[in-house]
């Protein structure tokens, strides 16, 4: 054993090893890149994730930097799961519910719970999380957190963050702190500490003053529904109170390791009411996206033809008398879950008359008996994230970006041409009412012309969500893979304010460093030769 990782054994009652098989399983995440950790620590609880932090800040300070990465289910796909110096992994042992309030709609839980676990609880109880990954039993509360998991209700219940009401943070020098909304006195207390955190709250403080005109200019730069590219530095300070919740929510452990959460949660709505409406030509969804939304979806999501295809050329059966227009050019997936049954009627009687006016065609699922053949449809899309052509597969690249609804059909067929041009097909999915769009391009990143491939998509389609006026990362985080684009997005100014934020929450650079600020050169030198999805074969949908 090394000697860091003796050290830590005896200091953490939780195991540590530097064995080299288990520090290659941690070398990669649901990404194209890997780096290969020198220790792996599985914190008991927040004493073990204090220590640690307490230790790598020691070395730091005697000029050794050993970075620090929480790791919850290891899914992201932007490369911000993996680090090259000590990995904790929360599922192991920091994984319970540790307080459920049904009278203050709230829970309170460790970072390590999966979301199978979390939402089995609540639902038992009528409740749920609305959030949620589609990888349950596998995502992490804490990864959720951290990266401000979007979920398939999105449209209607928003992103996690806006269910977080408090954070406990295991600080880059090991202290702990609380985090939450706080008004003009409790501000000004924790401004007058002495200690690290007093520190944090001083210079962020000072700083977001400011920079009044750098946040002005970053916030009408990205006009998407969706957007989770950067630090969320325009919600710390809201009517009056200042909270650094929205801040540590969705900053992918660069900032800070949560060691607890307390968030709201929602009344669990009855099955709902399914619409699948396809189009024979793309345009038509210009006109009828908005009227659509009007009718306040919980579910609004699309695959378009490639895509389908491209899961019937994988497996030529799967698709076979389930869907009934194979040709047409989109596939649109529509929810409703009000709670009153004639709510969800009535909407779906609207919506059969906008689609009548379309000329479109539509079928409706009956919520107790045709849900199977609906959700079969809708995540057949995993078949493309897990199936293999020759030595290639479906490798994340420039997807979960997010463009301004009125240009959602125009990105796609910009899409299109990128991919054409380059000899691949350009499947796409996503949440339309959002204005996300992933895709996926087919390739082997042992071959040198597919890893130029692969950087030229990114290179155009970033350029076209940012000249659309949309966000580079709409979910997942910007982790390692996006960060060469953040600048692009938002101008300079912003970028070395981020710069500014992390180096106040973490000077020596030990949480996560590459996070949000990696270089294109270091991505490239990060990138694997070959991409295995193993981590979440098992995952259905998208
Ligand atoms: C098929 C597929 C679909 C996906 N769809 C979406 C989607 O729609 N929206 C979306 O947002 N993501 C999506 N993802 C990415 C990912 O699954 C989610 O972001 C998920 O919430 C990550 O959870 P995890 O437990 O796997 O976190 P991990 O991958 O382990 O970590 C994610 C990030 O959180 C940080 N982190 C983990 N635990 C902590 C902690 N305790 N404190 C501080 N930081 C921590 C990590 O350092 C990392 O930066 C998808 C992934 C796949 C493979």
């Amino acid at each position: 054993m090394s000697k860091i990782a003796y050290y830590l054994q005896e200091h953490l009652v939780g195991e540590v090893t530097d064995n080299l098989e288990v520090r290659r399983y941690f070398s990669t995440d649901g990404s194209i890149l890997q780096m290969v950790p020198t220790t792996v620590a599985y914190p008991k609880n927040e004493d073990d994730v204090r220590k640690t932090a307490r230790f790598s800040w020691q070395l730091a300070e005697r000029g050794k930097i050993l970075p620090l990465t929480a790791r919850g289910g290891g899914s992201n796909t932007s490369g911000a799961a993996i680090g090259g110096g000590i990995m904790l992994i929360f599922p192991a042992h920091m994984n319970q519910v540790l307080a459920f309030d049904p009278k203050q709609q709230t829970v309170t839980l460790e970072p390590g719970i999966s979301y199978q676990n979390l939402q089995q609880m609540l639902q038992s109880h009528g409740w749920f999380l609305p959030p949620c990954p589609p990888s349950l039993a596998y995502s992490t509360l804490g990864g959720g957190v951290a990266s401000n998991y979007l979920g398939q209700k999105s449209l209607k219940y928003g992103a996690t963050g806006h269910y977080v009401k408090q954070l406990r943070v295991v600080l880059s020098n090991g202290e702990v702190i609380e985090v939450g909304p706080l008004n003009k006195r409790q501000l000004s207390h924790k401004m007058g500490l002495t200690n690290f955190e007093g520190q944090i709250y001083r210079q962020l403080d000072k700083l977001i003053e400011e920079s009044s005109e750098i946040l002005a200019a970053a916030a009408k730069q990205v006009k998407s529904p969706r957007s989770v590219s950067g630090y969320n530095l325009h919600d710390i300070k809201d009517r009056g109170s200042f909270n650094l919740a929205p801040l540590l929510v969705g900053s992918q452990g660069s900032l800070g390791i949560i060691t607890e959460a307390t968030l709201s949660i929602a009344p669990y709505p009855e099955p709902a009411e399914l619409v699948l409406i396809s189009l024979d030509d793309i345009n038509e969804l210009k006109e009828i996206l908005p009227k659509i939304l009007d009718l306040r979806p919980s579910v609004f999501d699309f695959i378009n033809k490639a895509a389908m295809d491209t899961v019937t050329s994988i497996n030529l059966s799967q698709l076979a008398g389930v869907l009934a227009r194979p040709e047409a050019a989109i596939h649109l997936f529509i929810e409703f879950d009000d709670f009153k049954e004639a709510d969800q009627k009535k909407a779906v009687k609207k919506l059969g008359k906008i689609v009548d006016k379309a000329g479109a065609w539509a079928e409706v699922f009956d919520p107790e008996n045709d849900h199977d053949k609906f959700w079969k449809i809708r995540q057949s899309v995993s078949t493309i994230l897990t199936g293999t052509k020759g030595q290639s597969r479906a490798v994340p690249v420039a997807e979960d970006i997010s463009v301004p609804l009125e240009k959602f059909v125009d990105f796609l067929s910009r899409a299109e041409e990128v991919y054409s041009e380059l000899d691949l097909n350009a499947a796409a999915w996503g949440q339309a009412g959002d204005g996300m769009v992933r895709m996926r391009p087919m390739l082997n990143l042992a071959e040198l012309g597919d890893r130029q491939k692969l950087f030229n998509i990114a290179g155009k389609l970033y350029a076209a969500v940012i000249e659309m006026g949309g966000s580079i990362t709409a979910s997942a985080g910007d982790g390692r893979v996006r960060a060469p684009y953040i600048q692009k997005q938002y101008g300079e100014d912003f970028y070395n304010l981020m710069l500014k934020v992390k180096k106040i929450f973490d000077p020596y650079g030990l949480l996560n460093p590459g996070v949000k600020t990696a270089s294109l050169k270091d991505v490239k030198s990060l990138l694997r030769d070959e991409y295995k999805s193993s981590h979440y074969e098992h995952l259905a949908g998208s």
